[in-house]
């Protein structure tokens, strides 16, 4: 890691995991890079409880992180395969999604977030054209046309000559370069509750609709789950305010059936909003990830779809570099066609789901669960749907 440079090609604001897989990859590209972050993720050690955030990482994102060199690590801490995903609305009336209809040997990995961002950190630490701006958050930002100034709150400047804003869904840098959003509060938010379980869950992970919103299990490494309980604003504040052993009866109660014999740990609350910025960049200062979109989680797209922006910004900038191009206003709109195109679908795909399911009329009711049955059905359809699913 490089000390004291003060002029880069490329920042990157937010070394989550978006930022920190984005600023790993253009660094092996050899660009001299500098990481803006607000908070170190904490050390990993294997008796730590499971964090709440969790994601559910596709087979595409896995690619991704291996070519920035951290899977292993992070297969190293605590990951946990599945091979199915079971979804329902009325019991016996279940859609399954198998890994070997979409031609692989898992459907993803559930893995924490702060794992996945604590081995990106790490190899940004060992990388030479790399600097670290930890803890610090940007003050202020001016651009023109050749490079982009942040102040620091300590009063530190840098040069940059591009700006990538990765800093999540509440993002400064996005209003400090007025880019607007267009963004709704979905009628939901969202209980996460991590569990012990007597016996290691197999490796399917569930979600029944409910009218209130869907309730999830996705299993953990070890004999470790989590569930996920969609429910009004109302009813989710309710709940977060139990303690583990209230909200454990609440949950036998309330969750289907197939639920494994189980304990409340923890738990905790997430509003939900859908947001998406008006541009993918303005000037020199480029969005990524929750920065430029953010997605009901029902499907665990959030994080994938992230990479997806990261693999594509990061692609774009590879091919200018090999074509002896100056990466430019040319790769700034394919970027955006690209990345706009793909997260809207998923958005739309998603909001169509939420709302669907949302409604309690017979005729729609009857309707959707039609549509489910013939999900199951669909052959070569379905294989299609999963394969887009897992970015494949
Ligand atoms: C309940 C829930 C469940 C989800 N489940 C899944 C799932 O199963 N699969 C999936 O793919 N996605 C899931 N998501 C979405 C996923 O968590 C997000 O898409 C993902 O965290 C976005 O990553 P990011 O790096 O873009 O942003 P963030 O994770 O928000 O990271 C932003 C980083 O920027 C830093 N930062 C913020 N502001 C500043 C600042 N001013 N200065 C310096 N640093 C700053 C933060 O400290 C952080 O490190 C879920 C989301 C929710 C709410």
């Amino acid at each position: 890691m490089e000390q004291n440079k003060t002029h880069f090609d490329i920042a990157v604001v937010g070394g989550g995991m978006v930022g920190a897989a984005a600023a790993c990859l253009l660094a092996q590209q050899g660009w001299q890079i500098a990481v803006v972050e607000q908070a170190e993720p904490e050390s990993y050690s294997p008796e730590q409880a499971m964090d709440l955030r969790v994601s559910a990482i596709s087979p595409a994102s896995v690619s991704l992180l291996q070519q920035a060199g951290v899977w292993d690590a992070i297969l190293a801490m605590r990951v946990r395969a599945y091979k199915e995903l079971a979804t329902w609305e009325v019991p016996g009336l279940e859609t399954h999604f198998k890994a070997e209809e979409a031609g692989t040997t898992e459907l993803g990995f559930i893995v924490e977030n702060r794992l996945i961002q604590l081995a990106l950190w790490r190899q940004l630490q060992a990388l030479p054209n790399v600097q670290l701006f930890c803890p610090a958050r940007v003050s202020k930002l001016s651009q023109n046309e050749t490079s982009v100034s942040l102040t620091l709150g300590d009063g530190q400047t840098i040069q940059t000559s591009w700006l990538l804003a990765a800093d999540g869904a509440h993002s400064k840098i996005r209003s400090l370069a007025k880019i607007g959003i267009n963004s709704w509060d979905y009628r939901q938010d969202c209980l996460l509750i991590n569990v012990d379980l007597e016996e290691e869950a197999p490796a399917i992970t569930w979600q029944q609709f409910y009218p209130a919103g869907p309730r999830a299990f996705l299993p953990l490494a070890g004999k470790k789950g989590s569930l996920v309980w969609y429910d009004t604003p109302a009813r989710v504040a309710r709940l977060a305010a139990l303690s583990p052993v209230q909200l454990d009866k609440e949950v036998k109660h309330h969750f289907p059936d197939q639920l494994p014999a189980c304990k409340v740990t923890h738990h905790g609350r997430f509003p939900l909003t859908r947001r998406h910025a008006q541009q993918y960049y303005q000037g020199r200062v480029i969005l990524l990830g929750d920065a430029a979109h953010t997605i009901h989680p029902l499907a665990g797209q959030g994080v994938n779809l992230g990479f997806k922006d990261v693999a594509s910004l990061t692609g774009i900038w590879q091919t200018a570099q090999q074509k002896q191009q100056q990466f430019g206003d040319a790769q700034l709109r394919q970027y955006e066609r690209e990345r706009l195109c793909d997260n809207t679908l998923m958005q739309s795909a998603m909001d169509l789901f939420y709302a669907g399911f949302s409604q309690q009329h017979l005729p729609l009711k009857i309707l959707r669960n039609l549509a489910l049955l013939a999900a199951e059905n669909a052959g070569w359809l379905k294989r299609k749907a999963l394969r887009y699913a897992l970015g494949l």
